[in-house]
């Protein structure tokens, strides 16, 4: 189990607002009770040309030039912009890359804190996302390693649209995707399976706010039932945190869904012979946070 820890991770950190470095640093400190269990990795900076495998370059200068200006908001009033809020991105990206290459590497599971920026589009930023690592890294694994059948598993407590309407047409990546409804970003309708070659790749499984384990465990059961039917060569997991009870951003009620989904996508992992890299995601509760990617991380050794 390879875990990346890199205090350059703490730069993507937004002021004044949940998203901010206390996450990475109440992390940092648990996890050295795991210590000897996990191997602990640094992270790297991404490359324009890893960028440019999902985003825009007029997107990507737009962003560079934010940066150096250090005002104003990325988005209409979620993501705001800080002095170099590009490299802050850049070593959320080029982390989970260097985590997908040494677990390629070693055949083993991986794991990044600071990271499932699910929001982002090809072209903007959105809801504190401003490069969308998800979608860099299914393009880099496409592209770097061959790898085409791509699982993408969301349990955060908000929809994954920037991955989800990025790859709805595409038969390849598979989309399982908890989230609440109604709550930002208001997409993720069950009715919404894929489109053209894409039907059926994607399974959106919404949840009431107050939801609880026996809600979030009926829904399993169908996501179960569509991994029956796939098989995949990778799995991206987004474990946010903010699914959990008492998350300021959401409404859910839910205690052990790490536990339950990581247990699921370990034994597809095993019966399809593939890794899984567990991102994570939002979480604006620090405690749930550090239960949230324990509870991942253990599962994956
Ligand atoms: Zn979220």
């Amino acid at each position: 189990m390879i875990v990346a820890l890199d205090e350059r991770l703490k730069l993507y950190s937004f002021q004044n607002h949940p998203f901010n470095n206390k996450r990475y640093e109440a992390f940092a400190n648990s996890i050295k009770n795991l210590e000897g269990k996990i191997k602990i990795t640094k992270g790297r900076k991404a490359k324009l040309k890893e960028l440019l495998l999902f985003h825009s370059k007029e997107y990507i200068y737009f962003v560079k030039k934010k940066s150096k200006e250090g005002i104003g908001y990325l988005d209409c009033g979620d993501t705001p912009a800080f002095p170099g809020c590009y490299e802050a991105t850049c070593y959320v990206v080029g982390t989970v890359l260097k985590i997908i290459e040494k677990m390629l590497k070693l055949n083993e599971n991986g794991f990044v804190p600071v990271a499932g920026l699910h929001h982002a589009y090809k072209n903007k930023a959105a809801g504190f996302c401003i490069f969308n690592d998800v979608c860099i890294a299914i393009n880099y694994l496409r592209k770097k390693y061959r790898i085409k059948k791509i699982l993408y598993f969301d349990i955060d407590a908000h929809h994954g649209d920037g991955v989800f309407y990025s790859f709805l047409e595409d038969p390849d990546v598979y989309i399982v995707d908890f989230h609440q409804m109604p709550l930002y970003p208001g997409t993720g309708l069950e009715i919404e399976k894929g489109k053209g070659k894409a039907k059926k790749t994607k399974l959106n499984l919404v949840l009431k706010p107050f939801s609880t384990d026996f809600d979030f465990l009926r829904k399993l059961k169908r996501a179960e039932a569509f991994l029956k039917k796939i098989k995949a060569e990778f799995i991206i997991m987004q474990a946010g945190a903010d699914c959990l009870k008492k998350d300021p951003l959401a409404n859910l009620c839910l205690q052990n869904p790490h536990k339950f989904a990581t247990e699921l996508l370990k034994k597809y992992a095993k019966k399809w012979k593939c890794n899984i890299i567990a991102l994570g995601g939002g979480g604006y509760n620090i405690k749930n946070c550090l239960k949230a990617w324990t509870s991942v991380i253990k599962n994956l050794i």
